[in-house]
């Protein structure tokens, strides 16, 4: 029998979300009109230290705390920022450019409208991660019920509060499972009266998941491109472990790890994180098919 030929199945929802490709754009453009400006971004606007460095190169600084005196523009990455933050920034004497992404700021402002109207409010999502750090400090601004879960485990700490409570709503990180959603959902329905929920999971996230979910049923082996530190990036890895093999690296030098792996695999997809610049892809994808001749 002839010899199965090793396929390369590139994924197309990979790499930069519009939200990401939205804030290097634009702090690269605000740099180059305000040449004699500080351009800072507080925390590193992308999880990719090529990225960063590129930015640095450019003259554009990440800032790691906020300084009591500062003077130049400061830029809010795509995760958002409490008011809180904000209005440290803007007493250290900082113009501020907010380049939250707009799927992030519906996702505080439906937690607002949730907490105003009562709603004792469910975030699902990793409390340490600063997108929902964020939502969680604007719904605080208008209740004292607000909790973040990324599971039913973590959520029945709070059973007795959420019973006590006539309704409850939910909203959730923007990059998070759905299957992390649904898990919760069924919890609260089995103790709460009434559940508001919104699926907060931004759009470009649904779809890079359920295409990789797609290639990795028919596929050997997944190759998810993307920094470790990234949140979408980690758990479309975790998806796809539960459906194929996978691996998750950061950038082509690490597939030398997984030779075997690679060369006994027939079918092999790549997909990578909303922080993933394409030449990481591209490289990954050259890597691969240099060890299909
Ligand atoms: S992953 Fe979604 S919410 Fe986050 S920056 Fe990208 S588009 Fe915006």
């Amino acid at each position: 029998m002839p010899e199965l030929k090793k396929e390369i199945i590139p994924a197309k929802y990979a790499g930069f979300c519009y939200g990401v490709k939205r804030a290097v754009e634009t702090v690269k453009k605000l740099k180059a009109e305000n040449k004699g400006k500080n351009v800072f971004v507080l925390g590193e606007l992308i999880h990719n230290t090529q990225v960063i460095n590129e930015l640095e190169n450019l003259g554009i600084k990440t800032l790691y705390e906020i300084p009591e005196k500062g003077e130049g523009i400061c830029v809010i990455r795509s995760h958002g920022e409490s008011p809180q933050v904000i209005e440290k920034i803007k007493q250290a004497g900082f113009e501020i450019v907010d380049l939250t992404c707009p799927d992030v700021k519906k996702v505080q402002q439906k937690a607002v409208e949730l907490a105003k109207e009562d709603y004792f409010l469910v975030i699902v999502g990793k409390s340490e991660h600063p997108e929902v750090i964020a939502i969680k400090a604007n719904a605080q601004l208008w209740s004292e019920n607000v909790v973040v879960a990324a599971s039913p485990e973590q959520l029945k700490e709070f059973e007795q509060q959420i019973k006590a409570h006539k309704k409850v709503g939910v909203v959730v990180q923007t990059t998070q499972r759905i299957s992390t959603l649904n898990s919760v959902m069924e919890y609260l329905i089995s103790i709460a009266k009434e559940v508001h929920v919104a699926n907060t999971i931004c759009s470009s996230t649904s779809m890079r998941q359920t295409e990789a979910k797609e290639l990795a049923m028919k596929s050997d082996l997944v190759i998810v491109a993307g920094s470790k530190k990234s949140a979408n990036t980690t758990h479309l890895a975790e998806i796809l472990k539960d459906i194929t093999a996978t691996i998750h690296i950061e950038n082509d030098d690490e597939l030398d790890k997984y030779t075997d792996l690679i060369d006994k695999s027939k079918r092999i997809a790549i997909t990578a994180g909303a922080s993933t610049p394409q030449d990481v892809i591209q490289r990954v994808i050259k890597k691969l098919n240099e060890r299909k001749k």
